[in-house]
């Protein structure tokens, strides 16, 4: 299957004709149990001898097919599907971090990722350590004996900033640890992490992956090429387990270990699994996913470049632009495009932007990104009200910036209404 082309398996990866009944498209497995074939049937599954469905806890045919067709999209081995994008950042580090244990995280993020990893993992246990990742310098000595892992986003929220992954897998390699990128604003489409040398990806299927605002889920891919055993700095992974009967699962499962961790031990003890009818409608979203990522792209690229040469804009941050520093890492991060998510400073600062949200008729003003529907937030006055305004500009939500998620409309539709409301917002 994984030599089809990326198009081909959008739509048939994880996707064989139902075995019980030949339904073409993927059925709704909504049931909570499996019933054994007998004493012997349940054993061996529980003593992972054999691979086949429990508990839906675990596993669920509908949300084990999402896994093998996202898993194939980006060049993995294997792949856990769990509750949402933040589920998917614990699950990532749970097997690697133990109590004192720390990960490097890039300074450009997800605001909530930002919140989970600086004040949440604290009750874990788990610390971290944000760092400049464009300063590599300072990436490599930020690592100590306790670092686990190493965490970026390949585009990341709100700037479209891009992260130059070869280079920080560069470092993760020297210090033998593994990288961990969220390829959420990029999508495989756009980005293939694991080939330029990450070790694991994590995915919010809440954004491009389903493309149209229904769903909250999210998916770790493992690309199977970390060697957990050299170290001696996992032993959940590569020593035997007291969680699951004293299992090593590296030296039963080789490459596997990492996704059989994660669902004998993460979704069974955490628990933030994905329901069935949510990996549907995944499934459904990704059918299209490069033909739409196409469009946010080409859409992202015409609104951009005409807001940057109109007067009323005082600059925008798409690395789509040329104008852009990070223009650059398109070509080599990214090539099929540069996402469609970007923050706009308007003339006018905070009043203006108010007012520009408020008279788009087009763009929905919401706290998402990544829908087929135009989106926009200024953070300054919802998700970043809380911050002082030094602190909104560190974060890219300065009070005259809006944040644009560019959807997959007519682009001439979507300039006329920028360009209504921003009349509007500056007469
Ligand atoms: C939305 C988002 C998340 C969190 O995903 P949820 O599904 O909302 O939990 C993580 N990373 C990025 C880059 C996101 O955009």
């Amino acid at each position: 299957m994984s030599d089809y082309s990326f198009d081909t398996l959008q739509i048939h990866a994880g996707a064989e004709p139902d075995p019980a009944t030949g339904a073409r498209q993927v059925p709704i497995y909504q049931t909570t149990a499996y019933v054994f074939k007998d004493a012997d049937h349940a054993a061996r599954l529980f003593n992972l001898q054999e691979v086949g469905w429990i508990y839906s806890r675990l596993t669920n045919p509908t949300v084990s097919k999402l896994a093998e067709r996202v898993c194939a999209l980006e060049g993995g081995v294997g792949a856990v599907c769990c509750s949402s994008g933040h589920a998917a950042q614990i699950m990532a580090l749970f097997p690697l971090m133990m109590p004192g244990c720390n990960v490097i995280a890039s300074t450009r993020l997800y605001g909530g990722t930002i919140t989970q990893l600086s004040q949440t993992i604290k009750r874990f246990g788990w610390g971290v350590k944000f760092v400049d990742f464009d300063d590599l310098a300072a990436l490599e000595a930020a690592v100590d004996d306790n670092t686990r892992a190493i965490f970026c986003e390949s585009i990341s929220n709100p700037g479209g900033y891009i992260t130059d992954i070869p280079a920080v897998a560069g470092v993760a390699d020297k210090v033998g640890l593994p990288l961990i990128v969220d390829n959420t604003l990029a999508s495989p489409y756009l980005c293939r992490p694991i080939e330029l040398g990450a070790t694991l990806v994590v995915h919010s299927a809440t954004k491009y992956l389903t493309g149209n605002g229904t769903v909250t889920g999210g998916v770790i891919v493992d690309s199977g090429k970390f060697d957990w055993g050299k170290s001696g700095k996992f032993p959940s992974l590569a020593a035997p387990e007291p969680a699951y009967h004293g299992l090593n699962f590296y030296e039963a499962l080789g490459p596997m270990a990492f996704t059989f961790h994660s669902i004998a031990v993460g979704l069974r003890d955490l628990g933030m699994t994905m329901n069935p009818q949510g990996a549907h409608y995944t499934l459904m979203g990704i059918e299209t996913l490069s033909l739409r990522m196409d469009k946010h792209v080409a859409n992202a690229k015409a609104v951009a470049e005409w807001l940057e040469n109109d007067p009323r804009i005082d600059f925008v941050t798409y690395a789509g632009l040329e104008s852009s520093p990070y223009h650059e890492r398109v070509a080599r991060v990214c090539p099929k495009g540069a996402g469609a998510l970007f923050t706009v400073a308007v003339k006018g600062g905070y009043e203006a932007c108010v007012k520009l949200v408020n008279n788009l008729k087009l763009f929905s003003h919401v706290a998402n990104l990544g829908d087929a529907r135009s989106l926009i937030i200024h953070s300054a006055s919802t998700t970043h009200r809380q911050l002082s305004e030094e602190q909104q500009v560190a974060a890219g939500a300065a009070p005259n910036v809006v944040r644009l998620s560019i959807g997959i409309e007519n682009a001439a539709d979507l300039i006329a209404d920028l360009d209504q409301a921003l009349t509007a917002a500056t007469a």
